[in-house]
């Protein structure tokens, strides 16, 4: 399989792939609790991983992933909505903390002094920054993968209001293949699946048996996870990424 990951490239080697089909890949994720037995950086090891497969059948490059500059008000470690997610019997931070052998107080402080900053402000401009930046690599199709959810929205914002001449793709991944029956979820059935799929190595599969450790999931049990469900997910994003993909090359091409 040809290497496809833009920072590990020479210069000819990034040329040729760039010329056969303009695309670049943005895989984003933040460092958030997501159980006991899947690694703190999920979210962008698993878009980073299939963002990585998506440029081997599709074509295109991918670049070095996103892990810093989002709202710390916004994740699992200081949110904690029953109203939302009604299996919520108990607040889950309080055993978080215990694991991580760190306090509440400085997660919530440092929540707090990310909404003084601005909450989304840096991620977007630090987005927007880096869109321009592949742009002038190059890039005619760029495709940003949003691997912790609540990154999509601030995503989109930029896409829309983006001032270059690339064409700007925001996606999640189930998010494309809803309506085949497909659900995000956190830390649950579905991400477990992806990551079993993309990078077995860092899950813990003996913790991901001990229902004492399901701390902090939110969606269907994680122990119905395998990687053979999230290959067929992940094949059926590949699937309907190709043609939205095609489509807007097409449209970049055209000068449209
Ligand atoms: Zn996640």
């Amino acid at each position: 399989m040809a290497n496809v990951r833009y920072e590990t490239m020479l210069p000819r080697e990034i040329r040729r792939a760039r010329e056969r089909m303009p695309v670049a890949y943005l895989p984003m994720g933040i460092l958030e609790w997501h159980g006991e037995f899947l690694p703190v950086g999920n979210d962008a090891l698993k878009a980073h991983a299939l963002c990585c497969r998506m440029a081997e059948e599709i074509g295109g490059l991918v670049m070095p992933p996103f892990y810093w500059g989002d709202n710390r008000a916004e994740i699992a470690e200081v949110v904690f909505k029953p109203q939302y997610f009604g299996h919520l019997d108990h607040d889950h931070t309080v055993e978080m903390m215990e694991v991580y052998g760190l306090r509440k107080e400085d997660f919530e402080r440092e929540a707090e002094r990310s909404k003084a900053e601005g909450g989304w402000r840096l991620f977007k401009e630090l987005l927007d920054h880096s869109l321009h930046q592949i742009e002038s690599l190059g890039f005619k199709v760029i495709v940003v993968v949003a691997g912790h959810y609540p990154l999509i929205g601030p995503s989109r914002q930029v896409a829309e209001s983006y001032d270059g001449r690339a064409k700007i793709m925001p996606m999640i991944g189930y998010d494309l293949v809803k309506d085949q029956g497909y659900k995000g979820d956190h830390a649950a059935r579905w991400e477990t699946s992806l990551l079993l799929a993309l990078r077995p190595e860092l899950v813990d599969t003996l913790g991901l048996k001990d229902a004492q450790r399901l701390v902090g999931i939110m969606g269907e049990d994680p122990r119905k996870a395998s990687a053979e469900y999230g290959r067929e997910g992940i094949n059926a994003i590949i699937r309907e990424a190709r043609g939205r993909i095609a489509e807007l090359l097409s449209q970049a091409r055209r000068g449209e």
